[in-house]
């Protein structure tokens, strides 16, 4: 998706600067958008990775507009509807007035069985706990053990905030995943006292018909083809970029040597299939770990540091029931699960109770997480057992019984980006070292922001940054 939006980009600017530009977006695999595939069969559209996107950061929907896909454009059903935690075993549903980390509302976490009376008067001292001073990063349990206490954590954080990285909140920088939160604890010295005044004066952004999450009619799979259209034969899959370096002296095109001298050689791409390319500008929008090996013979230290940004790998299954086989229907969007209840799923959302128009009329579309940091080893599993550990908690918490009418396993090897404690000090070294390869940008989910409408802005600001070194304006 980096690729892509920045190879748009590219060619917005070109266009708007009545400029003929040569572009080529090399993908190794079968299909452009990756983590973005949407399965349509029977009626269904299932999401085999992204299923949404946030509305709250522009990006992806200043694109969808400029793509002409608005009318495509589709919100959550229900807004409203609960999403479930697991505790011992049993469905319990998280209060509104939970807000990922915190209460912005004491009453109704009150009222809730999540927590014990013991977590819940520990998690009432919150803003007597006077705010850190450090500005040093910490990890997400750390922060929210130290304000709300061990069970705050462990019975909802755990699984609400290490779900969107499947990761370890152990491991996870507060500061680069939510900071939203430190900033509140600074502002505020208190979570709960921020997260009051947030409610007071809700904060309103241009997606904000479409409510907090958006999707697409047909699939989020529109994005990635609306880009590939407009990218058109620019754009060669299977072709796999095998190294990178600079090029040697080129002379014979107009302003090569003062362009040279100004910004550096030339890259020359090695590609897969024998041939190479030499390029005014590169945008390396691949996995921090493929830049690094990229770049290791070229650019040591930038490649050390890309190396130290870890990914896990996850799986995602889905499967369609007859409404009829759920002893117990849902009600809410999902369910997640803590690390303490020791189940092999991570999470379950009812993807055709979110979205309208998922499943036919009397089928329920169930999309099941695996994996991740906390489960390393899923992808040893073959597709029977990871199919059997979804079928058992929808048995334990729904009383479904009959086999689904519809399966997909997705294997997502080494694709979600870890932002580990130190992670945004890490990249800002990244960031000085890139300053010495102005013809060279970063793009993608390793960096700041891993959600469809981050990785867009970085793969067009990597487009801007280049666009703009290279082409002085009139
Ligand atoms: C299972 C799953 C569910 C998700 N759900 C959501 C969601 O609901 N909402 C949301 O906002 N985000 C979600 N995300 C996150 C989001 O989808 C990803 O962060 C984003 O799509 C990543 O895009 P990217 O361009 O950075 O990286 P990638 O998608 O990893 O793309 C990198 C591309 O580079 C190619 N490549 C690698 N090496 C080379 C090479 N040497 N030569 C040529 N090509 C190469 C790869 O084949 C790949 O296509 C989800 C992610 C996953 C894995």
């Amino acid at each position: 998706m980096a690729g892509l939006a920045s190879a748009n980009r590219f060619l917005e600017l070109a266009a708007e600067a009545r400029l003929d530009l040569d572009l080529h977006v090399l993908e190794a695999g079968p299909r452009p958008g990756r983590a973005i595939r949407t399965l349509r069969q029977d009626g269904l559209i299932a999401e085999a990775g992204a299923d949404s996107f946030l509305t709250e950061n522009p990006a992806a929907l200043d694109l969808v507009r400029r793509l002409g896909l608005e009318p495509e454009l589709i919100s959550v059903e229900q807004r409203d509807a609960p999403v479930y935690v697991v505790r011992r075993g049993r469905l319990v549903p998280i209060p509104r007035a939970f807000a990922m980390l915190a209460p912005s509302r004491l009453l109704p976490v009150f009222a809730s069985p999540i927590f014990s009376l013991r977590g819940k008067l520990r998690m009432a001292l919150e803003p007597l706990i006077p705010a850190r001073r450090s500005d040093e990063d910490e990890s997400i349990s750390s922060f929210v053990t130290r304000r709300l206490g061990r069970e705050t954590f462990e019975r909802l954080v755990q699984p609400l905030a290490g779900g969107i990285y499947v990761g370890d909140p152990r491991r996870l920088s507060i500061q680069a995943t939510l900071p939203r939160f430190c900033a509140m604890e600074q502002r505020y010295g208190s979570l709960f006292r921020g997260l009051s005044e947030a409610r007071r004066h809700p904060r309103t952004n241009s997606g904000a018909r479409w409510g907090l999450f958006a999707s697409f009619r047909n699939g989020m799979a529109a994005l990635v083809d609306a880009l590939g259209e407009r990218i058109g034969s620019a754009l060669r899959t299977g072709l796999e970029v095998m190294a990178v370096g600079p090029d040697s002296p080129q002379a014979g095109y107009e302003g090569a040597a003062e362009r040279e001298a100004a910004h550096g050689p030339r890259w020359r791409l090695r590609l897969a299939d024998g041939t190479s390319l030499a390029a005014d500008a590169v945008v390396l929008a691949v996995p921090a770990y493929r830049a690094a090996l990229l770049l290791a013979p070229y650019h040591r230290r930038l490649a050390d540091l890309l190396a130290q940004i870890r990914y896990v790998s996850s799986a995602v299954v889905n499967t369609s029931f007859r409404t009829e086989d759920f002893q117990r229907p849902p009600t809410g969007f999902g369910v997640v699960v803590p690390e303490r209840e020791r189940r092999r799923v991570l999470a379950i959302s009812f993807t055709s109770l979110k979205f309208a128009g998922r499943a036919p009329q009397g089928t329920i579309l169930v999309r099941s997480f695996l994996g991740g940091a906390l489960s390393p080893g899923i992808l040893a599993l073959d597709d029977e057992a990871m199919v059997a550990a979804v079928l058992a908690d929808l048995q334990d918490f729904f009383g479904v019984r009959a086999k689904p009418c519809f399966v997909d396993v997705a294997r997502w090897e080494n694709a979600m980006p870890q932002y580990e404690v130190g992670h945004l000090q890490r990249v800002a070294e990244i960031e000085r070292e890139m300053r010495a390869l102005p013809r060279l940008a970063l793009a993608g989910a390793a960096y700041r922001g891993v959600g469809v409408p981050d990785v867009i802005r970085s793969g067009e600001t990597a487009a801007q940054t280049l666009f703009s070194r290279l082409v002085p304006k009139a």
